[in-house]
């Protein structure tokens, strides 16, 4: 397992509902968590991973010694969302970029962890921030995404170098070609979605 780096399809692409959830979906989700930390992030949703599930992994702590503060979310919906705020994000699909986004400043999130025990949570604060930035991520929208133009100006060379870099290891046969990822994501949705 490996985190996918902008402008990688799987990461442009909607992911699909889990239906079930069984024992090697389990070990995958902790290999998430696992490889959320060696990277020092405090969120990772499947298709970074290239996982094509509804699924992400937090850890507001982005420690591993506070394993009580992991938290799965299977599915999660988001609603009620209230106030406005900006802040710096990043994103273990870009690397050492860095832009500030608005978002709502609280939200409210459903969904279901790795029991099948339905979870809700009225997030606010950082919390709020990275369930909406993975949550974009289920269906395919990057924070890039989410920038003003003065922003996104700021990050456009960076942006550029992603994706020469995404073209050169293509090339090297790195990464497949794009029927091929899609046909592995298939095959994957066959079996849980
Ligand atoms: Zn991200």
């Amino acid at each position: 397992m490996r985190v996918i780096h902008y402008p990688h399809p799987t990461l442009q692409r909607v992911s699909k509902p889990l239906r079930r959830v069984d024992a090697d979906l389990r070990k995958l989700v902790g290999e998430m968590f696992d490889l959320m930390y060696q990277n020092k992030g405090i969120g990772l949703a499947a298709n970074q991973v290239d996982l094509p599930y509804r699924l992400f992994v937090v850890n507001e702590s982005g420690s591993p010694k506070e394993r009580d503060r992991e938290m799965v979310f299977i599915n999660p919906v988001l609603s009620k969302p209230k106030g406005s705020d900006e802040a710096e994000e990043g994103c273990l699909s870009l690397p050492g970029l860095y832009a500030p986004v608005r978002r709502p400043a609280s939200i409210r999130i459903s969904g279901y962890n790795l029991s099948g025990e339905e979870v809700t949570i009225d997030a606010e604060g950082l919390l709020a921030r990275i369930v909406q930035h993975e949550n974009d991520h289920l269906d395919g929208v990057m924070f890039v995404d989410r920038l003003s133009q003065t922003a996104l100006l700021d990050i456009k060379d960076k942006l550029e170098e992603f994706r020469s870099e995404f073209l050169s290891r293509r090339d090297l046969g790195e990464i497949p070609a794009d029927a091929k990822i899609f046909a592995t994501l298939a095959e994957l949705e066959k079996l849980r979605c």
